[in-house]
């Protein structure tokens, strides 16, 4: 087993690193010998590295002195403007003493769900690489709203694995790594060092041992490996309080657990389809359809669409369900909810005649798909 996270770790090339609030900042604020540390070991990494951090609330708290975690939107924007300064300051001084350069890069949802946008944020980070800059990249807090959040930042860092085709995700936590059971409960619970299957009895394992401080807790951690498995990129979690670990993992002793998982790989374009666009409306398709789909890998025509919900234009993405309502497919539509709404249940040579323009026979077509 331990040849397979050796042969993982050594091969890749472009790895994403995700550093936790709780790694580097605790109620008083950013801890800067923390982050002096990992700068450190990150230095010595001889791959491509960039870097996915959180800590711009927590950093804001310390500066503004402030005992309890904001609630309301605005205090958090508010918070997290003061706080990424801070907190980039922070990285600016380690790093400098090991003779690397870092750069800020702020995100929101909806920069990376726009292909335009998308390509543009690839195209910056790609140029930081080349100039050997290390890219720190938060969420862009001050701005952003529910609707067009990440959510947390393990869901930012697989998006950022998406954009950069990286090819390992490291979530540095402070915790060991995924147990058998809740260490907080259970003495005899034991870290597990490899997993190759993400099962359904290991979702529920992380969901029991979700920490309070931070975000995403363990469950949204195993949710990014899988995502990450579904691109064919290994994860692994670590605890980043403990000097020395990212040193360790990177010559392959058995710290953290580690997801060598991977087995089902969705092309980049799908991945991006599946996780990163946000869904805005749902179709409900017939038997007849889905069979299509599921069974021929056939492109959804509008005669299998029995109802549509939400309000979508063309090229967004939507889901669809059979009538159970159970998800079976998301993709980007080739016509608007208001169009669809008018030709559904259609045979596809009477879009013309019905619209006054027809931009193809399929609603979404197979290669704008994914099977959920
Ligand atoms: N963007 C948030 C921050 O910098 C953190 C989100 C998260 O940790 O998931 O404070």
């Amino acid at each position: 087993m331990d040849n397979i996270r050796k042969e993982l770790i050594d091969s890749s090339e472009r790895v994403v690193i995700k550093i936790g609030s709780t790694v580097l900042a605790s109620r008083q604020g950013i801890n800067q010998m923390m982050i002096d540390s990992l700068a450190e070991e990150i230095s010595g990494i001889k791959k491509e590295v960039v870097i996915v951090s959180s800590g711009a609330i927590a950093a804001g708290m310390g500066r503004l002195s402030l005992k309890d975690r904001p609630k309301e939107i605005r205090l958090k924007q508010a918070v997290a403007a003061v706080g990424q300064s801070r907190l980039m300051w922070a990285y600016e001084k380690s790093f400098e003493t090991y003779g690397k350069k870092v750069a800020q890069v702020l995100l929101t949802r909806e920069d990376l769900s726009d292909r335009r946008r998308y390509l543009y944020a690839k195209n910056t980070l790609e140029t930081l690489i080349e100039f050997g800059v290390i890219p720190v990249i938060n969420e862009n807090d001050t701005v952003a709203v529910d609707e067009i959040r990440f959510g947390d930042n393990d869901t930012l860092a697989v998006m950022v694995t998406n954009l950069l085709q990286a090819d390992l995700l490291l979530i540095l936590s402070d915790v060991d790594g995924l147990c058998t059971s809740d260490p907080r409960s259970d003495s005899n619970a034991k870290l597990i060092d490899i997993i190759t299957d993400i099962t359904p009895q290991i979702e529920r394992i992380a969901g029991e041992s979700s920490t309070i401080e931070g975000t995403g807790g363990m469950f949204s951690k195993v949710q990014a490996a899988k995502k990450a498995a579904q691109m064919g990129v290994a994860t692994a979690i670590i605890n980043g309080t403990r000097p020395g670990s990212l040193r360790d993992f990177f010559e392959s002793r058995e710290v953290g657990t580690f997801f060598a998982t991977g087995k089902d790989r969705l092309s980049l374009r799908k991945h991006w389809i599946a996780y990163t666009l946000k869904s805005k409306g749902t179709l409900t398709i017939d038997e007849g359809a889905k069979r299509a789909i599921l069974k021929g890998g056939k492109s959804l025509l509008p005669s299998g669409i029995t109802s549509i919900e939400g309000k979508f234009g063309v090229g967004d993405a939507v889901s669809c369900q059979d009538e159970s309502r159970k998800k079976i497919v998301k993709g980007i539509v080739n016509y608007s909810s208001e169009d669809l709404n008018k030709i559904k249940g259609m045979k596809s040579s009477e879009i013309e005649k019905t619209l006054g323009y027809k931009y193809d026979d399929e609603v979404i077509h197979r290669d704008n798909m994914v099977i959920l």
